[in-house]
């Protein structure tokens, strides 16, 4: 057994103390320490001797002239000093309790030192021998580590030499070059060794996009023994057969006609049905590019095969939308159909869990009441999660415990990265809703000041009696329920003290009972509410044709995929429609954000730019998007790399598989 993997007490000036310091880096074995590479190299610049202050770190070159000698002197303690020419000066080099190199320096004519100026003098205490001149090149570098209180990064340098001396031998390759491509230049030992002591700065660039293409194709390779996982236990039984002339029969039912891309992805499903393993698939399309209704299709599908579907939604408000909607589209199915929430009565709720049970019910819709405990299905085959990164990991594998082997279809409206894709969902099929229904009209974007607006008041006050609907968008106070209300609130004060008194104004807010906002989300689709004042409740989903103006307080404050969101609950009927956006950012930042917005309504540019510049927590609107972390590479950096290695791991586990999975198409 190799040394890698054992604790760093292993380690020659290794205590306790250091143990639990680096510990608290994540450091515990010598491979994490090898792995633990620096955030920054600082450039060592060659420098004339006249040119030199005392106390500056340079590096000088020159011609050795003497031999080097040794004084020891104290207990343990060295003096080796060496003589050479720089330019026409003759330097001193002073190497402290470093006797060792006596004989290597003595084997070079010309060397290349990096160490500190002591101009009194005239000499350089030496920090690192660069070797040979020629090896020098003009130019080195000094790796600097990421460190902490308790310990130092050129602590954690010296520690880094002196594993990598006594077990570097140990790392092994973890690919063949060939399977790198263009990314494989070196033995993944040597790119740890370039990592940590380069002398040029393209060694530690290859040694990056290498070790960086190592780790992802790692990451890849399990997403796909996930996927195949997932296919191996085959079986026809498992199919869903559809009935394809009921289907057509609902299409006909729908009251326009499906896009080409909904058609696409209608298909696609329908060939995962067939498939003798449940599908995994991911729909991802920008707000109102129209999923709902091919989710509706999907449910109906299994339907007509006799197995139960359940569609869960992160708020009650749009699960109960998708419920009224899905009834209203296929006034047939109504009986088939029930929905269940936190907030559906005990009596009601017995009675759905019965119709769950018995197979009575074949289309559940519902928010998390869903896959609590007490819910059990007859036969559930298909789960469609609707903004699916609401849900966690554990909620939504709750929602497919309910059956065996169910097909899940997730939906998500925040276009995401393609890179982010790839990565977060490299083991699941995923399918894109790009273009939008044809009567839809873009949404004009404005930007103002908080002064101005009054004007926007004026704005409301002419679409209102037009008949049309407005929502306001308090401003968001992160991590605080409380204090969203507060602005929701105030907000609404003002209002109301601004508007004439037929402005009929509306609250909503996540404090609510689901009652209460089913109330005022009822009162304001069906017209009886004017104004809607809103905290970013309202964000997910909500489908209000009427509504044309939205106007967003503090709009800084959010991200741009989040005010992607937002703004995409306007521009749903065949009225132009507008945004607002009120802030006064304070950062370039934030600026940025709001002229990128009122520039583009194309999602997927957006999420791009929300990552870049505000990394890829903002492209969720959440803290935790379940991202991997890595350890060297980076994903936003590192795109490239990343496509190369699902690539290569989808045919590295084809050609290994091969003969086991036969296309099932
Ligand atoms: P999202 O993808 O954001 O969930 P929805 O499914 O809520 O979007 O659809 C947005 C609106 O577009 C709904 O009112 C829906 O009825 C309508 N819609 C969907 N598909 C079409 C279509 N092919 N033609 C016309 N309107 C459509
Ligand atoms: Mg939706």
């Amino acid at each position: 057994m190799g040394h890698l993997q054992e604790s760093l007490a292993l380690l020659d000036h290794v205590g306790p103390v250091r143990l639990s310091a680096l510990h608290d880096l994540g450091i515990k074995t010598i491979e994490d320490l090898l792995f633990y590479f620096p955030f920054r190299y600082d450039m060592i610049v060659e420098k004339d001797p006249n040119e030199l202050l005392d106390g500056d770190k340079v590096v000088l070159k020159g011609l050795r002239i003497n031999q080097a000698t040794v004084n020891f002197y104290g207990r343990k303690k060295s003096r080796l000093q060496v003589q050479i020419m720089v330019l026409n000066h003759v330097i001193r080099l002073i190497f402290f309790n470093q006797h060792y190199l006596k004989d290597k320096i003595n084997q070079l004519d010309e060397i290349a030192i990096y160490g500190k100026w002591d101009a009194s003098r005239q000499q350089l205490i030496a920090l690192k021998l660069l070797g040979g001149f020629k090896e020098g090149q003009g130019q080195s570098f000094e790796a600097v580590y990421p460190a902490s209180q308790a310990i130092k990064a050129g602590t954690i340098r010296q520690l880094v030499e002196q594993a990598f001396e006594r077990f570097g031998e140990e790392i092994s390759d973890l690919y063949p070059l060939e399977a790198l491509g263009p990314y494989g230049y070196m033995s993944r030992r040597q790119a740890v060794y370039n990592m940590h002591f380069p002398k040029r700065e393209e060694d530690y660039q290859k040694a990056h996009e290498q070790l960086t293409c190592e780790e992802f194709l790692s990451y890849q390779l399990r997403l796909q023994d996930l996927k195949l996982s997932r296919q191996k236990g085959k079986n026809d039984g498992y199919k869903i057969r559809y009935d394809l002339k009921q289907l057509k029969k609902a299409i006909q039912e729908i009251p326009f006609e499906l896009t080409q891309g909904q058609k696409q992805v209608v298909n696609l499903i329908c060939r995962d049905f067939l498939q003798a393993y449940p599908m995994n698939r991911l729909l991802q399309g920008d707000v109102g590019s129209g999923k709902t209704v091919v989710a509706f299709l999907a449910m109906i599908a299994v339907g007509t095969s006799g197995g139960q579907v359940a569609l869960m939604a992160p708020t009650e408000i749009l699960a109960q939308q998708h419920y009224e909607r899905f009834k209203k589209m296929f006034p047939d199915l109504a009986e088939d159909t029930c929905f269940l929430s936190g907030s559906t009565s005990k009596k009601d709720r017995q009675a759905i869990l019965e119709a769950l049970a018995n197979g009575q019910a074949l289309f559940a819709f519902g928010t998390h009441a869903l896959f609590q405990d007490s819910v059990h299905f007859k036969g559930l085959t298909c789960a469609i999660i609707d903004e699916e990164h609401r849900f966690g990991v554990k909620q939504k594998e709750a929602l497919c415990a309910k059956g065996d082997w169910v097909n899940v279809m997730y939906m998500t409206a925040t276009p995401i990265p393609r890179t982010l894709t790839v990565t977060l969902y490299g083991d699941m099929d995923v399918s894109l809703l790009k273009e939008k229904p044809m009567h839809r009209q873009g949404i004009k974007t404005f930007w103002i000041k908080e002064s101005q607006l009054v004007n926007v008041y004026q704005e409301c006050l002419r679409r209102v009696r037009a008949g049309q609907q407005v929502y306001f968008v308090s401003s968001l106070i992160e991590e605080s329920e409380e204090l969203d209300l507060k602005s929701a609130l105030e907000l609404f004060k003002q209002l109301k003290k601004h508007f004439p008194t037929e402005v009929r104004l509306g609250l909503l807010h996540g404090r609510m009972t689901p009652d209460e906002k089913e109330e005022v989300m009822d009162a304001f689709q069906t017209g009886h509410l004017d104004i809607l004042v809103a905290t970013t409740v309202i964000e997910v989903g909500v489908d209000v044709p009427n509504a044309t103006l939205m106007v967003i307080l503090d709009a800084d404050r959010f991200g741009l995929s989040q005010l992607h969101q937002l703004r995409g609950r306007v521009g749903r009927g065949a009225t132009a429609s507008s945004c607002i956006l009120v802030a006064d950012p304070k950062t370039e930042e934030g600026k940025e954000r709001l002229r990128l917005m009122t520039e583009s309504q194309d999602g997927f540019y957006l999420s791009e730019a929300d990552w870049r510049l505000r990394g890829p927590g903002s492209v969720f609107g959440v803290k935790q998007s379940g991202l991997p972390e890595f350890r060297v590479g980076d994903l936003y950096r590192d795109q490239e790399i990343m496509f190369y290695a699902r690539q290569i791991a989808h045919q590295m586990v084809t050609e290994k598989e091969g003969e086991n999975y036969e296309n099932c198409h």
